[in-house]
Order: structure tokens, then C-alpha cells, then sequence
């Protein structure tokens, strides 16, 4: 009785002690792929995997600053800070730094 591997793959030879680890190795076979990136369309049956692609393709990306220069907000998309630009604008149009700033003297 040593070394027994109940969770036995029944697609390979594949056999682990941990169920959780038998159903992820069991999404290789069926193709399921949870994992979802949030910045393109890459998809992953791991966790991990995820975060390594997430690390070599969107590393620099998401330290690139998507930061609005107004209020210092930060975004994870360009068309999230150009939307959010535009109501600071709105904002300027509508003279409301103007009323902020009569108010404040
Ligand atoms: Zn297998
Ligand atoms: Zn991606
Ligand atoms: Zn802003």
C-alpha cells in the first residue's frame, strides 16, 4: 500500500493523490479552459498558465501609464481613459472649475 494514487486519469496514465489536482489535469483532455485573460482573447485550462501569459504579454502593458492626467485614475484599457477623459472635458465645457473656483475665494 505505498505510494497509492486513487484519482487515476482515465484518459492517460496520469494518477494523482489530490482530487483537485486530477480535475485539472483532466481539462487538458477535455478542453475545457476557464481561465479567461481580461486584455485578449487567450484563454487557459490553468491558473498558472494564465499568469505566466498574463506576465510575458501584459507585463508592460499594464505598467504603461493608462493614467488620466487630471485626476491620476488609473485604467486597464486605452478606450476606459479616453471615456473617462471626455467627462473631464465635459466638466471644463460645463464651467464647473470656474463656479469651484469663484467658490472657493
Ligand atoms: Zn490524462
Ligand atoms: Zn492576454
Ligand atoms: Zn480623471
Amino acid at each position: 500500500m505505498l505510494c497509492v494514487k486513487p484519482y487515476k486519469c482515465g484518459q492517460c496514465d496520469y494518477a494523482t493523490v489530490e482530487r483537485s489536482h486530477l480535475k485539472v489535469h483532466i481539462r487538458i483532455h477535455t478542453g475545457e479552459k476557464p481561465f479567461k485573460c481580461t486584455y485578449c482573447e487567450y484563454s487557459t485550462a490553468q491558473n498558472s498558465t494564465l499568469k505566466i501569459h498574463l506576465k510575458r504579454h501584459h507585463d508592460s502593458a499594464s505598467s504603461v501609464s493608462l493614467e488620466c492626467t487630471s485626476c491620476g485614475q488609473l485604467f486597464a484599457e486605452k478606450s476606459q481613459l479616453l471615456h473617462h477623459k471626455q467627462m473631464h472635458n465635459q466638466d471644463a465645457k460645463n464651467g464647473n472649475t470656474e463656479t469651484f473656483e469663484t467658490a472657493r475665494l
